[in-house]
């Protein structure tokens, strides 16, 4: 929602992301917000649906973005891994960012392999558990994208042997040893159609433990920059050549193997070996642009300390439940990365002309991620939600939810929906009664206590209407929920599930948030310049970028 402003200058009412997720209204099913693909128009003839055009890839964000202004005036624009870019913008250099998917088609989903039982993944990955052959090797396949002529998966071969302590991995044929804790460099796999081609992925492998209990570790299957089967860069070719001149490098959106640690599938200390290697790629991405010098406005994003902040918080947090059990690691995570943010930047100035100027800003800063709110939990016990007859609570996508008696629910980070007659499929309150209902939820919302802390769990509750101005406003939660200090939104809220507890402790290794209030959580502004005017948020930075890119050289 934030890269979104920074890249229109819109607030969310006007560029239409609001969060991660949205809904459909139709059937209240959930869905990423970022990029949507448009299903193939057909005709019906004969009982059967012909299909006249391709699906269409459409980004889902409205408005127009300030790289595509600062082209139509003559500037040239690199605008490198920026949130929420995915299809890209026909500008001078562009490599999409968040939103990027894996060759699944999902947000990044992972394959661990393993000769022995272990737990299934809750989330973002497939647990493969194959038996040792005779001849004591493993042998399985690692599933791809369907196949565009029969509709099912596409595969390629993997076999896994014993050799010392570590493995001989073959992959798509190729072979390769691999240690213990060892992370490969790319292997690149290739799903074949019958007779019409293939697409390309590319994986990196991690050997968790050798055999006898062997664990292996692959990456969701990134789209392959050298030949890319998805829209990620522009120009089409720019993810070649950069490949070329920097090496292959990660192209999901969220490369970030959050769900990995999360799961306990891969260790802190894997994780961050694969944070430096997508903060290098970054670093290489912007020292090649400023070489090259062939670009009036460069823009390139570090995701890294924000995702080693989520990952890592619990060092720091003294307050944290994991704070007492967690690794040296972990307690010098954020220094570190703190540390490397500001030698990238040190090196940037240095290799700045005269004339350049600099800008760097965050979209957020980080809080305490300590309890997890049951949000639509709470709107049962206050009576707005209600389950279907003797239900007591309910999985993800509000499956026990009955909508002829709920008035209201939660869905995603930080959004309240009402129920609404003519907009929800079966909505039950009136354009009315609206406003009355959102007032009363506001008033009580903002009093939930913590059973356990005595803590206010909500600061504030806003009215989208007081809160988003635009003609995009559709998919705005009617509520956004700012949680206060400590607090965020269980990862089942955010799905649309209503577990039995109110509040429960965070026990994740996602240790620290920003989805709170937002003056709990203000990012920064810092420019090599003086600022002639007040910078009012980060919608206001794209013009600030334009007017400084447009101005003469002192
Ligand atoms: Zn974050």
């Amino acid at each position: 929602m934030a890269w979104s402003s920074f890249a229109t200058g819109l607030n969310p009412g006007g560029h239409g992301i609001f969060d991660f997720l949205h809904r459909d209204t139709s059937d209240y099913s959930i869905d990423f917000s970022i990029a949507e693909q448009l299903p193939p128009e057909t005709i019906s003839l004969l009982g059967m649906e012909i299909p006249t055009s391709d699906g269409a890839l459409v980004n889902r964000r409205q408005g127009q973005p300030f790289w595509l202004k600062a082209e139509h005036e003559g500037l040239r624009v690199a605008a490198m891994r920026v949130p929420v870019t995915y299809p890209v913008d026909p500008i001078t250099h562009m490599l999409a960012g968040m939103g990027v998917p894996d060759l699944l088609g999902t947000q990044g989903t992972y394959t661990l392999i393993a000769n022995h039982r272990i737990a299934a993944a809750e989330s973002g990955g497939r647990v493969l558990m194959v038996r040792t052959s005779p001849d004591g090797s493993v042998q399985t396949e690692l599933e791809g994208p369907n196949s565009p002529s029969s509709g099912k998966p596409m595969t390629v071969p993997v076999h896994i042997r014993a050799d010392g302590d570590g493995v001989r991995l073959k992959l798509d044929g190729q072979e390769i040893a691999l240690k213990p804790q060892q992370w490969s460099e790319w292997l690149t796999v290739r799903f074949r159609f019958l007779g019409l081609g293939s697409v390309d992925g590319m994986v990196r492998a991690r050997l968790v433990s050798g055999f006898p209990r062997m664990r292996l570790y692959l990456t969701p299957i990134h789209v392959d920059p050298r030949s890319p089967a998805l829209p990620i860069s522009a120009p089409a070719h720019d993810a070649e050549h950069l490949a070329e001149t920097i090496g292959v490098f990660h192209t999901l959106g969220m490369p970030e193997e959050t769900w990995s640690m999360n799961q306990d599938h891969l260790d802190e200390a894997a994780w961050l070996d694969s944070v430096k290697t997508t903060l290098a790629e970054g670093e290489a991405m912007l020292k090649h642009r400023l070489a090259a010098n062939d670009s009036d406005i460069i823009i390139e994003t570090f995701v890294q300390p924000d995702r080693v902040s989520h990952m890592f918080w619990r060092g720091r947090d003294t307050g944290h439940p994991l704070h007492a059990e967690s690794s040296d690691l972990a307690r010098s995570a954020i220094d570190w990365i703190y540390g490397e943010a500001d030698r990238i930047v040190g090196e940037t100035r240095a290799a700045l002309a005269p004339e350049d100027r600099l800008i760097l800003l965050s979209d957020h800063g980080f809080s305490d991620y300590r309890r997890s709110a049951q949000v639509n939990r709470w709107l049962l016990e206050q009576g707005f939600l209600t389950l279907k007859p003797g239900a007591r609570e309910s999985g993800p996508l509000f499956a026990e939810v009955d909508w002829t008696q709920t008035r209201a629910y939660a869905m995603g980070l930080n959004g309240i929906y009402v129920n609404q007659v003519g907009r929800e499929a079966q909505g039950i309150v009136k354009a009315e009664d609206k406003a009355a209902l959102l007032a009363d939820i506001a008033a009580r919302i903002t009093t939930c206590q913590d059973p356990e802390h005595q803590q206010q769990v909500v600061l504030r509750a806003s009215l989208a209407t007081d809160a988003y101005q635009g003609a995009s406003s559709g998919d705005a939660p009617d509520l956004i929920v700012g949680f206060n200090r400590g607090y965020r939104a269980s990862w089942q809220t955010s799905l649309g599930g209503v577990p039995a507890v109110l509040v429960e402790d965070n026990l994740q290794k996602w240790s620290g948030d920003h989805c709170v209030a937002p003056e709990l959580v203000p990012g920064v502004l810092l420019t090599s310049f003086p600022l002639t005017q007040p910078v009012d948020g980060i919608g206001a930075v794209g013009a600030l970028i334009l007017s400084e890119a447009k101005r003469p050289s002192p």
